[in-house]
């Protein structure tokens, strides 16, 4: 039976990520049970790079990774994974308590009138909006780029990936941890849940009580376009984040910002919450919107707490979370990732991620079992 230092459960950008990091120190094997790679979340983002998003943790994990993502190292990606657009947060007709909250020090947002606001999106109707809040330091993030950087440094590193190997069974047998698969079983002294939806899952197959993950579903429509210059918008939503648009290869994406929970699964696009996307947008602005181009949808899965969860299990030696990302995978995949290593193999957290104001109470697992 091969036996590993660390086998990580799903290869999406957690997986990916975290197992580059290791390889470099440790010998890993990397279980996914699609035929490839990113198949699911990661797949199905909206790719976009903007800090102030999300439960409080993500904003140091997300900032931490911003110079690397504008500028990786040639092995990794020869082009940045980062591109400039920034983020318009608009707060409309009876959303001033909504809002109450954007403009907090260091959040790089700055008010701007509804004057600045038509200039950015020509299209915005002047009686939608009170006000809105800019933020020039955000963008959108090559995903694709930055989960095949990943693996290419992973495997580089001595790293092993094995595709259509779903974990089965998953039981500790003499101080090691045994994963079977219909690929073959494998050893591991540590086994790393970065499952995505499945984190519970896979957490009850090891005998390990879950930690109340919750996949929500969302959707998102790819609208056709045309005029000019619509690829220089900012990605644009409302405040109370009841729905959202981005430009993105020459359509428009939009979404309702639904977040419909669900049991695991591949997942497929709301029609209705698409519609629903597409009416806001209507209002919002003057766009006359017919035709839907494609859709998909993925599910975002968070703990109770909206927290990722990142760190041994203390119930169950050699187990260690990686799941709860939520809306924020991709982007603070640079800056988790590393958390998780550092912490996978007793090493001390990364000083940028302590100096980016990130608190380790914040992610470990022993929050949730209280
Ligand atoms: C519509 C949408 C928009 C989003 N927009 C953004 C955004 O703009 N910016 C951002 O940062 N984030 C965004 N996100 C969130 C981001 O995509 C996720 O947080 C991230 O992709 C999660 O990555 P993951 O590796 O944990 O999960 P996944 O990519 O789902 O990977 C988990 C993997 O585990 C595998 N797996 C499961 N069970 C087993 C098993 N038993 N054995 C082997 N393999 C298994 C699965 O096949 C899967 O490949 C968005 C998500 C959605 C759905």
């Amino acid at each position: 039976m091969a036996d590993f230092d660390f086998i990580v459960i799903g290869a999406g950008i957690a997986g990916a990520s975290v197992g580059a990091h290791l390889a470099a120190k440790a010998s890993v094997l990397i279980l996914e049970m699609e035929e490839r790679p990113g198949y699911h979340t990661t797949g199905r983002s909206a790719a976009a790079y903007e800090p102030n998003y999300g439960a409080r943790p993500f904003l140091p994990l997300s900032r931490a990774g911003l110079a690397f993502y504008k500028n990786p190292p040639t092995d990794f990606s020869e082009r940045p994974i980062f591109s400039r657009r920034g983020t318009l947060i608009i707060e409309a007709k009876g959303q001033e308590e909504a809002s109450q909250h954007f403009l907090k020090p260091g959040s790089n947002l700055r008010e701007v009138s509804v004057d600045d606001m038509v200039a950015l999106i020509p299209v915005l109707r002047r009686n939608y909006a009170n006000r809105g809040f800019y933020d020039d330091g955000t963008g959108d993030l090559d995903v694709d780029l930055l989960h095949r950087g990943y693996l290419k440094w992973f495997k580089q590193r001595g790293g092993k990936l094995d595709c259509n190997a779903p974990a089965k069974e998953i039981a500790r047998v003499d101080g090691h941890w045994q994963v079977v698969t219909p690929q073959g079983t494998f050893s591991a002294g540590a086994v790393i849940d970065a499952a995505g939806a499945w984190g519970d899952k896979v957490a009850m197959m090891a005998g390990v009580a879950p930690v109340g993950l919750q996949p929500k579903r969302r959707s998102i429509g790819v609208i056709p376009i045309s005029g000019h210059g619509f690829m220089d918008w900012p990605f644009f939503e409302d405040c109370a984040e009841t729905w959202y648009a981005k430009p993105q290869s020459g359509k428009l994406i939009v979404s309702s910002a639904d977040q419909t929970p669900v049991e695991p699964h591949d997942a497929f696009a709301d029609d209705e919450a698409i519609a629903v996307g597409i009416d806001r947008l209507m209002q919002a602005t003057t766009l006359e919107v017919t035709r839907l181009d494609h859709s998909w949808g993925g599910l975002r899965s968070f703990a109770p707490d909206h927290f990722p969860v990142c760190g041994y299990e203390s119930s169950a030696p050699g187990f260690f979370w990686l799941v709860g990302q939520g809306g924020n995978g991709i982007q603070s995949s640079w800056g988790l990732s590393r958390l998780a290593a550092a912490l996978a193999l007793r090493e001390a957290v990364p000083e940028d991620l302590l100096a980016h104001g990130l608190l380790l109470e914040d992610v470990l697992p022993a929050r949730l079992r209280k």
